[in-house]
């Protein structure tokens, strides 16, 4: 992808943690060299990461996660922190800075909220650090929520002016039919019209995190309408951020139209 300049990269909550909650180190670990290979080689690199509630559960020694909404708030609050903390240590580790931003609904849509984080990505950016970026989960309420990271991705994308929106996902792309469930489903390679996707290619939502496929579609569905284009592939290995900068492309790319691509 010879003009991609600036990816907003998002890792589901499946893909940074294990299935208990604790944060996959490996991955992370990946995850934060790759992206500062990326920026060595002159990308800015925004991360959406979820993962805060996944994190503060097995913090709190919880088995499942909690139904009370002020438990999930407080899973949040611990899980956000230890998150920061490990993602500081890695890109620390490789030579990147990084600085966290949380973000609700009401801020961004409001027009002085929208342009201090837009300009607060920017200054990130100029300084080239990796602005971590999720849901302030810790305070946000059912009025002022996004609701899940792959919208939040998109909104992101579109504050930072990004070339490309790259989803990491515990699947590795859009299929025909759910996979889970029929052997010969197919991965789909490209989609250049939303109108065509099947409302029944499924909402399959294994992980832990809150989006699924449809919330997925739909982010793209956002970038796409900013000339934006989304690839969904596989977090497993987040190396793979390699492939799409080489232009191999794994997963499904949602085309943006023509103004940007
Ligand atoms: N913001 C949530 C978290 O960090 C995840 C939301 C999502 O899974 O999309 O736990």
């Amino acid at each position: 992808m010879e003009n991609v300049k600036r990816i907003v990269v998002k890792i589901g909550t499946s893909t940074v943690c294990h299935a208990n909650g604790a944060p996959n180190l490996k991955r992370i670990d990946q995850l934060c060299r790759t992206i500062t290979d990326l920026k060595n080689s002159g990308i800015d690199v925004v991360l959406v990461s979820s993962g805060a509630i996944g994190v503060g559960i097995n913090r709190m020694g919880l088995s499942e996660r909690p139904k009370e909404m002020a438990l999930r708030q407080a899973a949040a609050s611990i899980g956000q922190g230890e998150l920061m903390r490990i993602y500081d240590r890695f890109f620390t580790d490789y030579g990147s800075l990084c600085g966290q931003i949380l973000l609700t609904k009401d801020i961004t849509e409001n027009p002085e909220g929208k342009n201090n984080v837009i300009a607060t990505f920017e200054a990130l950016l100029q300084l080239h650090a990796v602005p971590v970026v999720n849901e302030n989960d810790s305070v946000a309420t059912e009025e002022i929520v996004y609701g899940d990271n792959d919208t939040l991705s998109a909104v992101v994308a579109l504050f930072t002016d990004a070339d490309l929106l790259v989803i990491l996902s515990d699947i590795d792309g859009l299929y025909d039919k759910d996979p889970s469930k029929f052997a010969n489903a197919h991965r789909i390679r490209v989609v250049d019209d939303f109108d065509s996707i099947d409302a029944e290619i499924s909402d399959s939502n294994t992980s832990q995190g809150t989006g699924g496929m449809i919330t997925k579609i739909q982010a793209a569905k956002i970038a796409a309408a900013a000339g934006i284009p989304t690839i969904l592939a596989s977090g497993k290995n987040p190396e793979i951020l390699y492939e799409i900068q080489e232009g191999r492309q794994p997963g499904t790319l949602f085309a943006a139209g023509k103004e940007k691509a």
